[in-house]
């Protein structure tokens, strides 16, 4: 859906960042696409044109989720509800356990927030292995509303994230894979 152009500035904005935060890991730094609001502009209008008729409400993932995530419901008019790591968010809450690479952890939303039978986007800026994304679609599901789409703005390829998320029946949407 996003033009050559779009992923092309994308491609050259965000930046590689080799062994961070441990060795082997190449993070994908967004912060460089926030200096430059016309493209930051462009970003959201790709995502919510992903969205627009088909949502009911974006659940975004802490952090990075929330700096497209909210620009995206105000827009489209919908709600817009933070899934948080555990302990930051008052009672009563939900949570879902979900295994690390190493260990496990747990992410919250608050009771209520998501309403049974809406239409829910969960966003978040990457999808590597999924994990954290499907733990998000299980809290969405637990409140009995459906997971209906999930975008992001970058896929890792070779992580399988998208197979992780089969099971939920819902689009997928990355502007661009690295
Ligand atoms: P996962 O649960 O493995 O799909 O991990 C997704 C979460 O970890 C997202 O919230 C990302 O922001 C973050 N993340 C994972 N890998 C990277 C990476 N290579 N660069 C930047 N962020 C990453």
């Amino acid at each position: 859906m996003a033009s050559q152009e779009l992923i092309k500035k994308l491609e050259e904005t965000i930046e590689n960042v080799p062994d961070f935060p441990i060795p082997g890991i190449q993070f994908k730094d967004i912060s460089p696409i926030f200096l430059n609001p016309k493209l930051y502009e462009e970003v959201i209008a790709d995502l919510v044109a992903f969205s627009k008729g088909k949502i009911d409400a974006v659940c975004g993932i802490e952090s990075r989720g929330y700096l497209f995530g909210i620009a995206i419901a105000v827009a489209l008019e919908v709600p817009f509800i933070l899934i948080r790591k555990a302990g930051k968010l008052p009672p009563p809450i939900i949570s879902e356990n979900y295994d690390l690479e190493y260990g496990s952890a747990v992410i919250e939303t608050r009771e209520g927030q998501i309403k049974p039978g809406q239409r829910i986007l969960i966003h978040d800026d990457l999808l590597a292995t999924g994990g954290t994304t499907e733990a998000a679609a299980k809290l969405v599901e637990k409140q009995g509303a459906t997971v209906s789409q999930f975008s992001f703005l970058i896929g890792l390829k070779g992580l399988n994230g998208d197979e992780k998320l089969e099971k939920f029946n819902a689009e997928i949407y990355h502007i661009l894979e690295f």
